[in-house]
C-alpha cells in the first residue's frame, strides 16, 4: 500500500499550534487582566501617568499575543518535520520491501539457474531455471549436497577441459572463487549436460560462508564444438594422404628419377617442395589442435637429449637465420644431460618459440637459447632482441589464433596456433610455459619441465 493512503497516528502540527496559540491568548488576556488590576497597577509603577499606564498594558498585551504566534509556531514547524521524518521513514521501509520482492521475483525467473549453498555445499532456494535444468521439484533439491551433481565421467567423450567435482569442491571449501568453469551436471533422470560454473561467496567473516552458484547450460554449444573438432581432425587426416603422395612424386623429380631437369624446373620444383611442406606443417597442427581439444593428445615419454633437440631445431631453421643475419647464440656447454619427456611434443613446442623469435626480431638482431637445470626441473629459455609484444596484448598471447597488432603488420602469414600448441604440448608434459615481454627491445620465453 503507497504511504500516502495510510492512516497517520499522532498529533496533526497545525491543530497542535492552534491549540497552543488558544492557549497562549487566553493566559496573555489572563494576565493582561491581572495586571490591569489597579492594586498591581499602583504598587508596580508609583506616581505614573495615566497614559504611560495605559501603554505599559497595551505592551503586555501585544508582546503577549506575538509570543503566542511564535510558540505556536514553533510548535508547528517542530511537529510538521517530525511528521514528514516519520512519512519518509515509511516510504523507505515500503521502497526496501518492494524492491526485496522485486530482487526475489527476479531471482526467481531468472533464466540463469541460481542456487543458494551453505558451507558445506547443501542446496537450498533453487530458482526456476536451475529446477528446469536439473529436472527436479524444488523440494526434491533442496537440501541434496551440490556436488553430488556434478559427475567426472565423459559420456559420450567429449572436449577436455570439465573441472573435477572435486576440484571445484575443494575450491568452494577454501573460499577459492569458481567462474567459468566448464562441469559436467547430471539431472534427475540421470542424463549428464555441459554447464558454465560459477559460485560466488556470501557472507563470511562472523557470519556462515555461503555460495550462489550459477550454472549456464551450454551443452548445445559444446555438441556444435566437437562436431566442430571432429570435423577439422578428419578433414586434416585426409588432407595428410594427398599431401604425402605430392611430396613422394617431388622428391622422385628432385632427385632426378625421371631424367635431369633444367634450371628453372628444378626450381619450381623447390617451390612446390617448400609449399608442400608448408601445408603438412599447417594440416599438422590442426590435428594436433583437435586432438587437444578432444582430450585425445597423449605424452610418449622416453630419454630426450637436449643439446640434441636444440641442435636440430637450429639446423632446420638455419636458412631463415641466415637470410635476416640474426646472431644465434646457443651455448652446448651449458646443455643438461638426457631426461624423460616426449621428444615429438618438446621439439614442436621448441621449435615454434625459435622460429618465432627469428620471425619476430628485425634483420641483424639476436636470439639467445639457454637450458638451464636445477634440482628436479629443467629450463629452456628462448631470448631475443626483437619487436617485443605490446602491453595490451600479453594476456591473450596463448589464446588459439590470437595475433599481436604489431606480429600482423610483420608476418601476415602466421596463424596465431603456434603458441597456444605449444603451451598445451608443454601443459601436457607436465610443464609450464610464460613470457615476459618489452615493447621494441625483445621477448623472453621460458618453458620448464620436470625432470620425469
Ligand atoms: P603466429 O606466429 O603464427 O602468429 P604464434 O601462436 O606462434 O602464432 O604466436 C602468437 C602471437 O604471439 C604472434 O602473432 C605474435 O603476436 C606473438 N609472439 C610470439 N612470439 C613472439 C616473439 N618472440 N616476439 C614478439 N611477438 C611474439
Amino acid at each position: 500500500m503507497p504511504p500516502e493512503n495510510r492512516e497517520h497516528r499522532g498529533l496533526n502540527p497545525l491543530l497542535a499550534a492552534l491549540i497552543s496559540l488558544a492557549l497562549f491568548v487566553f493566559l496573555t488576556v489572563l494576565g493582561w487582566r491581572v495586571i490591569s488590576d489597579e492594586f498591581i497597577r499602583r504598587a508596580i509603577v508609583p506616581g505614573a501617568s495615566a497614559s504611560l499606564e495605559e501603554m505599559l498594558l497595551s505592551a503586555v498585551l501585544v508582546g503577549g499575543i506575538v509570543i503566542a504566534f511564535l510558540v505556536s509556531l514553533v510548535v508547528y514547524l517542530l511537529l510538521a518535520s517530525r511528521r514528514r521524518g516519520e512519512r519518509y521513514a515509511e516510504r523507505l521501509t515500503h521502497d526496501l520491501a518492494a524492491s526485496r520482492q522485486e530482487f526475489r521475483q527476479l531471482y526467481e525467473h531468472s533464466p540463469v539457474p541460481y542456487l543458494l549453498l551453505d558451507s558445506d555445499g547443501t542446496i537450498s532456494q533453487p530458482n526456476y531455471a536451475a529446477l528446469h535444468l536439473l529436472g527436479y521439484a524444488s523440494e526434491e533439491l533442496t537440501g541434496k549436497n551440490f556436488f553430488t551433481l556434478l559427475t567426472a565421467e565423459d559420456d559420450p567423450p567429449a572436449q577436455a577441459g570439465a573441472v573435477s567435482p572435486e576440484e571445484v569442491k575443494e575450491r568452494f571449501m577454501r573460499s577459492v572463487a569458481v567462474t567459468h568453469e566448464d562441469v559436467r551436471v547430471v539431472t534427475k533422470v540421470g542424463a549428464k549436460r555441459w554447464a558454465l560454473l560459477s559460485i560466488f561467496q556470501i557472507g563470511g567473516g562472523r557470519r556462515a560462508r555461503r555460495g550462489l552458484a550459477t550454472l549456464v547450460d551450454v551443452t548445445e554449444q559444446k555438441e556444435i564444438d566437437r562436431a566442430k573438432t571432429e570435423f577439422v581432425s578428419i578433414a586434416s587426416h585426409q588432407l595428410k594422404t594427398p599431401l604425402s603422395t605430392t611430396n613422394w612424386y617431388v622428391e622422385l623429380l628432385r632427385n632426378s628419377a625421371t631424367g635431369t631437369l633444367n634450371e628453372k624446373q628444378r626450381d619450381y620444383i623447390e617451390k612446390i617442395n617448400v609449399w608442400n611442406h608448408r601445408m603438412v606443417e599447417l594440416v599438422e597442427m590442426l590435428l594436433n589442435v583437435s586432438r587437444i581439444e578432444m582430450g585425445t593428445l597423449q605424452a610418449v615419454r622416453e630419454s630426450v637429449v637436449p643439446n640434441a633437440l636444440i641442435r636440430s631445431v637450429l639446423d632446420e631453421l638455419a636458412p631463415q637465420t641466415t637470410e635476416k643475419k640474426i646472431v644465434v647464440t646457443y651455448d652446448p656447454a651449458t646443455a643438461v644431460e638426457a631426461f624423460q619427456s616426449d621428444p615429438r611434443l618438446l621439439r614442436i613446442a621448441i621449435q615454434n618459440l625459435v622460429s618465432n623469435a627469428v620471425k619476430y626480431t628485425p634483420k641483424g638482431g639476436s636470439v639467445q637459447i639457454t637450458v638451464d637445470s636445477s634440482g628436479d626441473t629443467i629450463q629452456v629459455i628462448v631470448a631475443d632482441s626483437g619487436y617485443g609484444i605490446p602491453p595490451e596484448a600479453q594476456d591473450k598471447i596463448f589464446t588459439k589464433m590470437f595475433r599481436a597488432d604489431n606480429a600482423r603488420k610483420i608476418d601476415t602469414k602466421g596463424t596465431g596456433l603456434g603458441l597456444y600448441l605449444s603451451k598445451s604440448f608443454i601443459e601436457a608434459l607436465g610443464g609450464t610455459m610464460s613470457f615476459t615481454s618489452v615493447l621494441g627491445e625483445g621477448s623472453v620465453f621460458t618453458i620448464t619441465l620436470p625432470r620425469r
